[in-house]
C-alpha cells in the first residue's frame, strides 16, 4: 500500500534476486522482468511485483529513511523481552524476518456459495442473508481503487463458491487488473477446477488462499460434509507446483477439535510449504448449525501463532480478521506481538461489506476504508514495524 517501501537490487542469480532496503538484504523470485543491478523494484510476499524507475524511488526511499531506523529500533527494543511464550515467538520472528510487515488488501466480490460448511455464514441453507455478486467490472474498479488510491501491492479477490464466475470472466478479470499496475493477486475462491487455475495463472495472478481447515480427516467430513479432503489437500498441492504462492491453514476453535489436532494443523501447514500461515479463530454464526458453540478465548488464538512460529521460524503468518473480530481493542497488536508480521485490510465496497458476513460483527466492516488504512499504520509504527518485503 501506500505503506510499501521499494528496494534495490543488488544481486541477481538467475530468477533469484537479493534486495537490499536500507542496508537490510532480503531474497526474492523474478519472474516477470528483465532485470539489472541497481534497478528498483516493489516485491510482496519474495515476488517481484512491479519495476520502478529510478526518479520515483528515490522519493519514497527518502520519506522512509529516518522513520525506517527509528522503526526498526522500536521493533528491536520491543523484542527484547523472552520470558512468556509469546515474547519468545516475537523474538524469533524479530530475529528472522526483522520489522517486516506485510499490508493486504481483500476485495469480497460475491457472497453466493454451494456448499454447506457448518461454520460459515455463507452457506447456501443460510436462507436469511441477502446474496450479491459483483460485476467483473466492479471488481476490476475496486481494484484499481485499492492500487491507485490507496497504493496496494497485494490484493485478495475472495467469493463463496459461486460457479457463475467462470474462468472467462475471472481470467478477463485478473487481466485487465494485471494490465493497468502488476500487483501480487492473490485467488480465494474455493476448489475450482485446475484449468481454473491455470488461467488465471497465465493471466498473471500468483497466489492462491485456499485453508484445508483441519487436518483431522474425521472433523473435516463433520464440518465440511460435501468436500474431501484429501482431494481439496491435493489441489493445494497442484496449485504450489503450478508455482502459485500458498497461503493456507485452518481454523483454530473448532467444536471438536483437539489439542493434538491444532498441533497437527501447525505441522501440516509447514508440511505443505505453505508461503504464508493463514489461520484464525472460529466465531459462531447464528445462522449456522454451530451457532450455540463457544468461540475459543484470544489464548488458544495467539498460542497458535506463537506455536507456528517457534515451529517455523522464518514463516510468514497472517494476523486474521477474525482474531482482530474476536478482541476488538487488542486482537491485532496481540497477533503481531504472539509471531505475526501481516495484515489484511478489507476493501469490498461498504455496501457489500457486511453482506459478506462468514462471521457476525466482523472487524473492519463499519469504518471507511482510509480510516482502517490510517488505524493499521498507527498500530505498525507503534509496535516499529516497516512494509519492507519480507522476502524468501
Ligand atoms: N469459499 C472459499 C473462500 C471464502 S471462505 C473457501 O472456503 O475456501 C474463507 C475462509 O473463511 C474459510 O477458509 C474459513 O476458514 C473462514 N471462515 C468461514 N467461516 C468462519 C467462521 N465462522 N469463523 C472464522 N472463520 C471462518
Ligand atoms: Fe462456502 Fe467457503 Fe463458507 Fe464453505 S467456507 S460455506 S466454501 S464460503
Amino acid at each position: 500500500m501506500c505503506y510499501a517501501i521499494p528496494g534495490k537490487v543488488v544481486e541477481i542469480n538467475d530468477k533469484i534476486i537479493t534486495v537490499e532496503y536500507f542496508g537490510e538484504q532480503k531474497k526474492a523470485r523474478n519472474e516477470f522482468y528483465n532485470l539489472a543491478l541497481g534497478e528498483y523494484i516493489y516485491a510482496q510476499g519474495g515476488l517481484v511485483i512491479q519495476r520502478i524507475s529510478e526518479r520515483e524511488a528515490l522519493p519514497v526511499l527518502e520519506s522512509w529513511k529516518e522513520m525506517f531506523h527509528e522503526l526498526a529500533q522500536v521493533d528491536k527494543n520491543l523484542a527484547r523481552e523472552t520470558k512468556t511464550m509469546y515474547e519468545k515467538a516475537n523474538a524469533v520472528r524479530h530475529k528472522y524476518s526483522g520489522n517486516s510487515c506485510c499490508v493486504h488488501g481483500i476485495i469480497e466480490f460475491s457472497n453466493y456459495c454451494k456448499h454447506n460448511c457448518l461454520y460459515c455464514g455463507l452457506r447456501k441453507d443460510n436462507k436469511q442473508l441477502k446474496r450479491y455478486q459483483m460485476e467483473p467490472d466492479e471488481i476490476i474498479q475496486s481494484a484499481a481503487d485499492a492500487i491507485n488510491l490507496h497504493g496496494f501491492k497485494a490484493l485478495v479477490l475472495q467469493s463463496g463458491e459461486d460457479d457463475s464466475y467462470t474462468a472467462e470472466i475471472m481470467g478477463s478479470v485478473v487481466k485487465s487488473i494485471m494490465e493497468k499496475t502488476p500487483i501480487l493477486l492473490i485467488l480465494s475462491v474455493g476448489e475450482k477446477d485446475i484449468s481454473f487455475y491455470k488461467r488465471l495463472y497465465d493471466e498473471g495472478a500468483r497466489g492462491v488462499l485456499l485453508r484445508f481447515e483441519t487436518s483431522n480427516p474425521q472433523l473435516y467430513k463433520k464440518m465440511k460434509p460435501d468436500s474431501d479432503f484429501n482431494k481439496r489437500l491435493e489441489l493445494i498441492k497442484q496449485l504450489r507446483d503450478m508455482g502459485y504462492l500458498i497461503f493456507t491453514g485452518f481454523l483454530a476453535g473448532l467444536p471438536g477439535q483437539t489439542r493434538e489436532d491444532l498441533e497437527n494443523d501447525i505441522k501440516l501447514t509447514t508440511a505443505l510449504g505453505t508461503d504464508m500461515f493463514s489461520f484464525g479463530p472460529f466465531i459462531p454464526h447464528p445462522q449456522t448449525p454451530l451457532a450455540n458453540e463457544n468461540k475459543p478465548s484470544l489464548e488458544l488464538a495467539l498460542n497458535a501463532i506463537a506455536k507456528a512460529r517457534l515451529a517455523c521460524p522464518e514463516a510468514k503468518i497472517l494476523v486474521t480478521t477474525s482474531l482482530e473480530t474476536l478482541d476488538k481493542e487488542n486482537g491485532a497488536k496481540s497477533g503481531l506481538m504472539a509471531g505475526g508480521n501481516s495484515l489484511m485490510i478489507n476493501l469490498t465496497p461498504e455496501k457489500y461489506r457486511k453482506l459478506y458476513e462468514i462471521y457476525p460483527q466482523r472487524a473492519g466492516t463499519d469504518i471507511k476504508v482510509t480510516a482502517n488504512i490510517s488505524r493499521v499504520i498507527a498500530l505498525l509504527r507503534s509496535i516499529g514495524r516497516a512494509p519492507t518485503d519480507l522476502g524468501i
